[in-house]
């Protein structure tokens, strides 16, 4: 698992109190701040596990100065297949650490071992995906126009800023990354200091895999002191941006200061419908995992589930009667669902919890965690329903594993409520009926809408991001190489 002897625990600080101190990346090197570190904790436990380097504006300075002169050098001059192969080989360096790595995200989310496992084979999955479409972008010509030739080209936007969350660090890493640096762009991440950890392991992959100096930067800390620096930054030329839609709208006024593009991916309150004539076994299992996979710290949970009235106590009793199975416990008992990320998260959680049982929601289910697990932020998978449109669990992301059950009698009432709060990430539809099956997915206000299934996002080649107050821009799918790239057009006279 982790061990103190890597070369990314900058000497200074490393063996505080014998646990491992991560450092800032910046220009290839490991290097240490002034500020004492944040301790990591693990949420399973509640013990502290490790130290994080506390940076702010002066290592936010350095790694985008790092970044400049990235693309100035070896980076820059480096041929699009060239970047291609370093990605894929970056990709093998995850696959073949795999277990480690796995071991320490665990650790640090607190999530199964099985699920951190599938989350570093995404990461080399993003890395794959977008290595191998480095150098298959190409332009386009506008032949014979009056005696000009004209070129368009892609090029790289120059140094690109990721600010990313906690629920997933490892594949934030990926999904943000990746298609910047398959562009060409030289890159500074800010992941969150709730967990991170991975990042830097990766960030000492990228650095064994041949990434020169520079190309990716990662300055650990807190959002007020190392991402705000870094997302009103004159010298980045791109920000992306994933987590909370308050924090996303303090990123889009600090880019607006320097007119730096943005890509938003931000929260949502996911609903999935159910009709009469769906298969309602299939329904009621993905409905069960949709909202607690992670925990339910999933931008695209499925949050809310819309039932048609006649099936609504048969359908909720097959969904209750899945999350009576459900198996809590820490990483290492690769169970269904882990503990939440804090102890702020897990008050947040319980809050809305006893909000809804004060406002007399009914209970459809609740499944306890074990006495043995009181150390770790645990919360009860609940389900509640019927509740009204207007209650708080229905209109507020709570970023746990909390379901809310609506009734609606008619297509018209299951949109309006499908269509209910300001969210618009994700949405799932269940029926038999393909004409209907397309009328929704047409009238349903949603970045994603997923029929008979829910993918939580789905594979890396497929576009994911929201609308209205989910987020704008893509990521994921060839689509992202267009985010984190600019045309230029070159007009030849020829006569
Ligand atoms: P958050 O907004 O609190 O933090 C996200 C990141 O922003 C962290 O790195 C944090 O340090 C940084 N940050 C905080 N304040 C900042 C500031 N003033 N300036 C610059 N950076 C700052 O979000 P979170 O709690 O880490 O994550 C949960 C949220 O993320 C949920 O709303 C969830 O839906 C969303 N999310 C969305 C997606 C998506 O793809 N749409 C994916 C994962 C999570």
């Amino acid at each position: 698992m982790l061990n103190s002897e890597r070369s990314l625990f900058p000497a200074s600080l490393s063996q505080a109190e014998s646990l491992p101190v991560y450092g800032h990346l910046i220009g290839n090197r490991w290097v240490a701040s002034a500020q004492p570190p944040l301790a990591v904790v693990a949420p399973a436990t509640g013990e502290r596990f490790a130290w994080l380097a506390r940076g702010g504006a002066s290592e936010i300075d350095a790694a985008v100065a790092a970044a400049r002169a990235a693309l100035d050098g070896e980076w820059g001059r480096m041929t699009a297949a060239d970047r291609g192969r370093l990605m894929l080989r970056f990709a093998q360096k995850v696959l073949d650490n795999v277990e480690r790595l796995a071991w320490i995200e665990a650790h640090d989310t607190g999530k199964p071992i099985s699920q951190a496992r599938n989350d570093m084979r995404a990461v080399a999955r993003y890395f794959e995906f977008y290595g191998g479409a480095a150098d298959k972008v190409h332009g386009e010509v506008i032949p014979y126009l009056n005696g000009y030739n004209v070129t368009v080209v892609r090029e790289p936007l120059g140094v690109t800023a990721h600010v990313t969350p906690w629920n997933y660090p490892a594949q934030m890493f990926g999904r943000s990354l990746a298609p910047a640096l398959a562009m060409g762009n030289a890159t500074v991440l800010k992941p969150a200091e709730e967990a991170c950890l991975v990042c830097l392991e990766f960030g000492a992959l990228a650095v064994e895999a041949g990434f020169p100096a520079g190309a990716l930067n990662i300055v650990t800390g807190l959002g007020e002191e190392a991402g705000a620096p870094l997302s009103k930054h004159p010298d980045i030329n791109f920000l992306s941006f994933t987590g909370s839609p308050e924090v996303g709208r303090l990123i889009q006024e600090a880019a607006a200061i320097h007119h730096v593009p943005v890509v938003l991916e931000l929260g949502g309150k996911s609903p999935q419908v159910v009709f009469a004539d769906a298969d309602l076994e299939a329904a009621a299992a993905t409905v069960c995992k949709a909202i607690t996979q992670n925990t339910g710290q999933t931008c695209s949970a499925g949050s809310r589930v819309l039932v048609e009235r006649p099936i609504f106590d048969k359908f909720m009793g097959m969904v209750a009667s899945n999350f009576e199975k459900l198996r809590i416990g820490r990483p290492e008992d690769d169970t269904d669902l882990g503990p939440v990320i804090n102890q702020t998260q897990q008050k947040r959680v319980l809050d809305f919890i006893e909000g809804a049982q004060r406002d007399g929601v009914p209970l459809i289910a609740q499944a306890k965690p074990d006495a043995s697990l009181s150390g770790g932020y645990f919360v009860p998978p609940t389900v509640f329903g019927p509740v009204a449109a207007d209650n708080a669990i229905v209109c507020q992301e709570i970023f746990g594993p909390v379901l809310a059950a609506q009734e609606f009698d008619s297509e018209d009432e299951a949109v309006a409520l499908a269509n209910g709060t300001e969210f618009g990430l994700v949405a799932g539809v269940w029926t038999r009926d393909g004409a209907r099956q397309q009328r929704l997915a047409k009238r349903i206000v949603s970045g994603q809408v997923f029929v008979n299934c829910y993918g939580a996002g789905g594979g890396v080649e497929l576009p994911f991001g929201g609308t209205k107050r989910s987020g704008h821009g893509r990521e994921k799918g060839l689509m992202a190489l267009e985010e984190v790239s600019t045309t230029k057009t070159v007009v030849n006279y020829h006569g």
